[in-house]
């Protein structure tokens, strides 16, 4: 499931190609995905010239003229790709948005756990898809006191909280255990017992390892690729994740893989505390 750095990926490589472009024509060819499409889906889109392109959370934004956003989110195994008119489309190919250089935007999703929707851009903050998201890791604002505040109090494994949205934006299964390790942290610890010092560390953890990946263009664990249809290459980073039983690089301990709220975690169960 792409999460936060395959997502950026993607919106770096789309933005150059659609800032600026008009829409000439969608060719929706679904009634729905995880969702239905919103009423005139097409029509909306269709000669609206393109202003932006950005990222909250897991979702692509793709700002146009008339002040509607289009609001896209890959699920599991969502691609949007840009490139040359295909000569055929393919089975999963749902929606293809024509551009006016010729170019066409294709986004292509097996399992169809993704959806796009169309929301005014002054309503982002307050839309019921994006109200409840905690803060951007990768923003200024964010650090130990973000995360001590949003911790405090609470009972549950770290691992959950991290992957609770309300907390951080974006952060999935694979950056969650790779950044528990980076800070040192057992993915088992009460979350309300991190604080200050741990909590600095555990927030700048988040940020290194976001950082890399979105360096390396994201992880392509199963069906991840970029706008331009490549893999990422930031599997091959791995410490903990996917690595039962492989030595730690720090102190040789074998990997453990444990279930967590029905995910498996990865971790040093000598390292991390
Ligand atoms: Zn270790």
């Amino acid at each position: 499931m792409p999460e936060l750095p395959e997502v950026e990926t993607v919106v770096r490589g789309l933005r150059p190609h659609l800032v600026g472009r008009t829409i000439a024509s969608v060719d929706q060819r679904r009634r729905d995905l995880r969702e239905k499409f919103p009423a005139r889906f097409a029509a909306r889109l269709e000669g609206q010239r393109i202003t932006g392109v950005e990222r909250r959370a897991k979702y692509i934004l793709i700002h146009l003229a008339d002040g509607n956003v289009l609001v896209v989110h890959l699920g599991m195994t969502g691609q949007l790709v840009i490139g040359a008119k295909p000569n055929a489309l393919g089975l999963h190919d749902h929606v293809v948005i024509a551009l006016d250089d010729g170019r066409v935007m294709r986004f292509n999703d097996v399992r169809r756990f993704g959806l796009m929707d169309i929301v005014p851009a002054a309503a982002l903050t307050t839309h019921k898809r994006f109200r409840g998201i905690g803060p951007e890791p990768l923003a200024a604002a964010f650090g130990g006191a973000v995360l001590e505040n949003a911790f405090k109090g609470r009972k549950g494994p770290i691992k959950a909280a991290l992957l609770d949205q309300r907390h951080v934006a974006g952060i999935g299964n694979i950056y969650a255990c790779e950044a528990l390790y980076l800070a040192r942290i057992s993915p088992r610890r009460r979350t309300g017992t991190i604080r200050r010092e741990r909590a600095a560390s555990l927030a700048s953890a988040i940020r290194t390892v976001l950082e890399k990946a979105v360096a390396a263009g994201g992880s392509s664990a199963r069906d991840y690729v970029n706008a331009n249809g490549e893999q990422g290459l930031f599997q091959t980073e791995w410490v903990v994740y996917d690595q039962e039983g492989e030595p730690c690089p720090s102190c040789r301990a074998p990997i453990k893989r444990i279930v967590q709220s029905g995910r498996s975690t990865f971790y040093c169960p000598k390292c991390q505390r």
